[in-house]
C-alpha cells in the first residue's frame, strides 16, 4: 500500500482553540485519518521533537502551525517544521495575524511579567521570582524558553505557504484546506484558503446594511439589547464584516454577536484595522471637536477593537517606546 501524506501540527503561542477545531472535525476526522499520516501532534499524540528531527527535509507534506511565535523555542520548532515541510501553513488567527497574543506588542515584556508574576490579585510571589533561560537545581541544569519582547505572525519568521483563517478555523473551511491540499491542485503561494469577498456578503443581515451609516454613538455589545435581524452597524454597534473576509459562514453574526475581524481582511486591504477605523470616522456624525470625543469614547479600546486579530501583522506591528 501506498505511504499517506505526512502531516505535522504544531502549537505555538495559542489557547488551544485551533487545536480542537481539528476535533471539531467530527465524523470528517476519518477523511483525515483515511488520508494522511500525522506524524507530529504533541498535543494529542505523545510525539517528541526528535521524532521530526529525524525526517529527512521537505519529507513531512503539509506542517499547520497554530499560535503566534514569541518564545525562543516556538522559532526553533517553526524553523524545524519549515526545514521538513513542502508546505508550511499558518493555521488560525495567531499565527496569519499574530491574533490576540500579538495584542501583548502593546506593551513592554517586563511590564507583562510584572503584572503576571507580582500584582495579579491571585498572585503571591514575595521573593519576585521571574522564569530563568537556565534552572540549576541539585546539580542538574535545565534550559527554559526565552519569552521575546515582541510577538509575531508565522509568516514574520519562516516562509508560509498558505493561510487558514479563523479563531478558530471552522470545520468546513479545514476540511476544504485539506482536500485542496491533498487534490494536488494548489492554489498561488501565499493564497488565504477562504473566500476573497467581504463577510458581509454572506451576511444573512446584508439587507438592512444602512448604505449612508451615520454614528451618533457607538454601543458595546453586553451593554444593550440586540435586535436579531438588524445589521449591527445601523444599531451603532461596531461590525468588522465591512472590512473581513469571508468563509466563516457567519456564525458570530448568527449567534447575534458582530463580527470581530477574526478572518482578516481580503487581499485588497493592507492594514485590516486602519481601512475599518477610516471608514468608521467618516461616519462620525458630529460637528465639533469635543462632539466627536464624546462619540468615539464610546470605542473605550481603539486597538482591540481595530487589531483584536492583527496588530503583529498591521503598519503598527507594535509600541516602539520600550
Ligand atoms: S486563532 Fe483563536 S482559537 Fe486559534 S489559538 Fe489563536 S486565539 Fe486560540
Ligand atoms: S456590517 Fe456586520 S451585520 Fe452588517 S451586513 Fe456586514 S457583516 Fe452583516
Amino acid at each position: 500500500m501506498a505511504e499517506k501524506p505526512k502531516v505535522a501540527m504544531y502549537w505555538c503561542a495559542s489557547c488551544g482553540g485551533c487545536e480542537e477545531s481539528v476535533v471539531d472535525l467530527a465524523e470528517d476526522i476519518l477523511f483525515v485519518v483515511e488520508n494522511v499520516d500525522i506524524i507530529f501532534w504533541p498535543v494529542a499524540m505523545d510525539f517528541k521533537r526528535s521524532d521530526v528531527e529525524k525526517f529527512a527535509d521537505g519529507e513531512i507534506l503539509v506542517s499547520m502551525i497554530n499560535g503566534a511565535i514569541r518564545s525562543s523555542e516556538q522559532y526553533e520548532m517553526a524553523q524545524l517544521l519549515r526545514k521538513k515541510s513542502k508546505i508550511m501553513i499558518a493555521y488560525g488567527a495567531c499565527s496569519h495575524m499574530g491574533g490576540i497574543p500579538s495584542l501583548a506588542n502593546e506593551f513592554r515584556k517586563e511590564l507583562i511579567q510584572n503584572y503576571v508574576y507580582s500584582e495579579a490579585p491571585t498572585v503571591s510571589n514575595p521573593d519576585e521570582t521571574r522564569p530563568q533561560p537556565i534552572l540549576k537545581e541539585n546539580g542538574r541544569e535545565v534550559e527554559l524558553p526565552v519569552l521575546w519582547e515582541t510577538v509575531r505572525a508565522l509568516d514574520q519568521v519562516v516562509d508560509v505557504d498558505y493561510y487558514i483563517p479563523g479563531c478558530p478555523p471552522t470545520p468546513k473551511i479545514l476540511k476544504n484546506a485539506l482536500v485542496t491540499l491533498l487534490s494536488g491542485n494548489l492554489p498561488p503561494k501565499g493564497t488565504v484558503l477562504s473566500p476573497d469577498v467581504a463577510l458581509c456578503d454572506e451576511c444573512p443581515r446584508k439587507d438592512t446594511k444602512p448604505t449612508d451609516l451615520q454614528f451618533k454613538e457607538f454601543k458595546r455589545p453586553h451593554l444593550v439589547e440586540i435586535d436579531p435581524e438588524l445589521c449591527f452597524l445601523a444599531q451603532g454597534l461596531i461590525c468588522m464584516g465591512p472590512a473581513t473576509r469571508s468563509g466563516c459562514e457567519a456564525l458570530c453574526i448568527g449567534g447575534n454577536m458582530p463580527c470581530s475581524g477574526c478572518f482578516g481582511p481580503t487581499s485588497r486591504v493592507r492594514d485590516h484595522g486602519a481601512k475599518f477605523l477610516s471608514s468608521i470616522a467618516s461616519s462620525v456624525d458630529a460637528k465639533t471637536e469635543p462632539e466627536i470625543d464624546e462619540i468615539l469614547n464610546g470605542i473605550p479600546d481603539p486597538v482591540g477593537t481595530f487589531y483584536r486579530y492583527g496588530l503583529a501583522k498591521s503598519t503598527l506591528h507594535r509600541r516602539l517606546n520600550l
